[in-house]
C-alpha cells in the first residue's frame, strides 16, 4: 500500500500566510472535514495544535469527537448532534431542523446569502431566532458560505453585501431575543484572500492551508506549498520488448525495449483512474497502461516512487479540482509526518 508523507514545514509556511491575512492565529478556523481533505484528521490536528491553531471545522459529530481534545472550538457543518458538548458547535442549516436539536446545544445559524445550497433565507431570520429561543438552544454565531469567491466575477461582492445586511439584522435580533453578541464568519480560503480589510471573528480555511488552492491569476496569492505527497513501493519489475503491452486491455504499449515496474497503489486507494497512460510523476516518470485497483505500472526501476507532490497538478491532468484528488485518498493509507 502507498504512503502519504505530510510536510510540516510546508503546512506551517501556509499557516503563516493565512495568519497574516486573518491578522491573528486565533481567527483561523482550520477546515478538517473529510479526513482533513484526505491528509489525515488526527495527523493534521496534531500539527495544527503544535502551531497554535485553536479552532477547527468538520462535517460530522464523529470527526469532532475524534479531535475534541485538540481545539477550544469545533464547528460541525452537517450533522445534528445526539448530545450537547462544551467545545462542539453545530450548524442550523434549515428552519425546520431547529426542533431536532437538544436543549442547551451550542449552535450557529447558517444564512443563505446567495449560494442557495444550505442555510435559512434572510427573511426567515427572525423566525429562526424565535424558534431557537423557544427550543432553549445556545446561539453563538451567524455564518454564510460564498459560491464564487474563487472566480473573477462580482458575485463575491454581491454575497458579501448580502451577508453584511444579515449581520445587521442578526445583531438587532440577538439583542431583542436576549442572546449574547454573535460570532460572524463568511470566508473560506479564496474569500479571505480577496478581502484586504478582513474584520470578521474567524475565517474557515481549508484548501489554502493544504497548499493546493487554485485561483485565477488576478486573485492569486503566492507562497503556498503543498503539504501532501504520495509515494509507492515497487512490487515487481520486468524487461519488456518493443511493442509489448502492459496491464488490463493491454492499453500500455512500450515503444522500445523498456524496464517496466509495478507499484503498490491504484484506484482502490483513491488514486483517480483517469490518470492513466501518459500521466507523469513530478520526476518525469511515465505511467503506462491502465490503473488497476491495487497496482499501477511505470517506466521505472526505482524501489520507491513519488507519485505526486502537488494535487493541483494531478487535478489539472484529470480535469477535476485538487479537493477531489485529495479527498479520494483512503483513510487506510499510512500517513507519516516529515
Ligand atoms: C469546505 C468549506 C470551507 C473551506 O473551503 P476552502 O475553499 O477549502 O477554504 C469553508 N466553509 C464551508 C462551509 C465549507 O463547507
Amino acid at each position: 500500500m502507498a504512503t502519504i508523507i505530510l510536510n510540516k514545514n510546508n503546512f506551517f509556511n501556509n499557516l503563516d500566510i493565512i495568519a497574516k491575512y486573518c491578522k491573528s492565529v486565533d481567527k483561523i478556523a482550520l477546515v478538517l472535514k473529510d479526513n482533513a481533505y484526505g491528509h489525515g484528521l488526527v495527523e493534521m490536528s496534531t500539527m495544527a495544535r503544535e502551531y497554535g491553531i485553536k479552532r477547527a471545522v468538520v462535517r460530522t459529530q464523529r470527526e469532532a469527537k475524534l479531535i475534541e481534545d485538540f481545539f477550544e472550538y469545533i464547528l460541525v457543518l452537517g450533522e445534528i448532534p445526539t448530545s450537547a458538548s462544551q467545545t462542539i458547535r453545530y450548524t442550523i442549516n434549515d428552519l425546520n431542523s431547529i426542533d431536532d436539536f437538544a436543549k442547551d446545544t451550542k449552535v450557529e445559524l447558517k444564512v443563505d446569502s446567495g449560494m442557495h445550497r444550505n442555510g435559512i433565507s434572510m427573511d426567515e431570520l427572525e423566525e429562526a431566532f424565535i424558534k431557537i429561543k423557544a427550543r432553549g438552544l445556545l446561539l453563538e454565531g451567524l455564518f454564510t458560505h460564498h459560491r464564487s469567491a474563487d472566480e473573477l466575477t462580482s458575485e463575491w461582492f454581491w454575497q458579501k453585501n448580502n451577508f453584511e445586511d444579515a449581520k445587521k439584522i442578526a445583531k438587532e435580533l440577538a439583542i431583542k431575543y436576549g442572546f449574547a453578541p454573535l460570532r460572524f464568519h463568511s470566508s473560506n480560503s479564496a474569500a479571505l484572500f480577496r478581502n484586504a480589510s478582513f474584520d470578521e471573528d474567524m475565517a474557515r480555511v481549508g484548501i489554502a492551508a493544504y497548499g493546493c488552492m487554485k485561483l485565477p491569476e488576478a486573485l492569486d496569492i503566492e507562497g503556498f506549498k503543498p503539504v501532501l505527497s504520495l509515494w509507492a513501493k515497487k512490487l515487481s519489475s520486468r524487461k519488456l520488448k518493443s511493442h509489448q503491452r502492459v496491464g488490463y486491455g493491454g492499453d500500455g504499449e512500450v515503444e522500445r525495449d523498456e524496464v517496466v515496474s509495478n507499484y503498490d497503489f491504484g484506484y482502490g486507494e483513491g488514486f483517480l483512474r483517469v490518470c492513466a497512460n501518459g500521466y507523469k510523476t513530478p520526476e518525469g516518470v511515465e505511467l503506462i497502461g491502465r490503473i488497476s485497483m491495487d497496482n499501477s505500472s511505470f517506466l521505472s526501476s526505482k524501489d520507491e516512487l513519488l507519485i505526486f507532490d502537488d494535487a493541483s497538478v494531478v487535478a489539472t491532468y484529470a480535469s477535476t479540482i485538487s479537493y477531489e484528488v485529495l479527498t479520494s485518498l483512503k483513510p487506510e493509507i499510512k500517513r507519516e509526518i516529515s
